[in-house]
């Protein structure tokens, strides 16, 4: 699967990218506060793209009404709740600007900071990417979980995922070129950034508490969030179940001696010992052939 990619526009500095599922009731504060910032760092030359995962609330309108007003506003809407990261992937794929800047609509990642992260790339770097220093607002919960989550990532995986961030971030368009170039189907998109290289810098920044409404990441997207980093970037479960297939196959083996000696010492029911051997030869044989798949 090679991800569509619009053809790069010359004359767009900047392309943003927000995901937005339920969001009616940010949206209007999202862009008074972002479209003059956009404005400033690209002299009027950026797009803004709003994905809309398929809201049921006033989102998808208020997209069209803000696109009507603004020709600088692209809406998005996907067919049904696809989650935040394939919605990010469908907005990336029809950005046309040299840097492209991902942020959510909640306001939690302030769109006050792109200029300083503008000038960052100016000095050459590829990926700016928004590092949290403090988090507000969040319940006691979602900080915990999250912190362990990111530091089991880290001893799983060999590419360094930077620890404590969200999608928030400023990249360079050959950096979403290779983005866009991975086959990947459940993505997690910030250790695919990561793994795309180039130079990439940390910037470090309080996140506020959402504008309104409340978190669209109920606790099975986070798990599927995270179930998703893991089997991506890791191969540790694989390995995993090559070393418990093993550890079954050797126990196996010690169980059939174990049943041939009671079959030679003692009077045991007919048809025991060699049950025993069919049962315990064939699951450990369905264990290693299940770890070499
Ligand atoms: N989002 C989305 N689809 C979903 C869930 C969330 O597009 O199924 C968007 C949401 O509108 C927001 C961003 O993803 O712009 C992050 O979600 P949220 O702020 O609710 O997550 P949290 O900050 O609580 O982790
Ligand atoms: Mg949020």
């Amino acid at each position: 699967m090679n991800l569509m990619l619009s053809p790069a526009d010359p004359s767009i500095k900047l392309s943003v990218v927000v995901p937005c599922y339920n969001e009616e009731e940010v949206l209007p504060e999202l862009l008074r506060r972002l479209v003059p910032v956009c404005d400033t760092v690209s002299g009027g030359a950026y797009e803004i793209i709003i994905v809309n995962d398929s809201s049921k609330d006033k989102t998808w309108p208020m997209i069209v009404e803000a696109a009507k007003d603004n020709k600088r506003i692209v809406g998005i809407d996907l067919a049904r709740n696809h989650g935040h990261q394939i919605g990010l992937t469908a907005g990336l794929s029809f950005t046309r600007g040299q840097r492209i800047l991902v942020i959510d609509a909640d306001l939690q990642d302030p769109p006050e900071l792109l200029p300083a992260m503008w000038a960052r790339m100016d000095d050459g770097i590829d990926v700016v990417y928004g590092q949290r220093r403090s988090r507000d607002g969040e319940t006691a919960f979602k900080k915990e979980t999250a912190k362990w989550f990111y530091r089991l990532l880290d001893k799983l995986t060999d590419v360094k995922i930077p620890q404590d961030t969200g999608d928030f971030r400023l990249m360079s368009r050959r950096v979403l070129e290779t983005l866009q170039s991975m086959p990947e189907q459940q993505r997690f998109i910030r250790g695919m950034v990561a793994w795309a290289g180039h130079r990439q810098e940390a910037f470090l920044y309080d996140r506020d508490k959402r504008f309104a409404g409340e978190t669209k990441y109920p606790l099975n997207k986070m798990l599927k969030l995270a179930l998703d980093a893991i089997t991506s970037f890791s191969v540790k479960p694989l390995q995993l179940a090559y070393l418990l297939a093993f550890f079954t196959a050797f126990l196996a083996f010690v169980m059939l001696i174990w049943t041939l000696i009671i079959y030679f010492t003692q009077a045991t029911t007919p048809g025991w010992t060699s049950l025993m051997a069919v049962i315990l030869g064939f699951g450990s044989m369905q264990m290693i052939v299940l770890a070499i798949f």
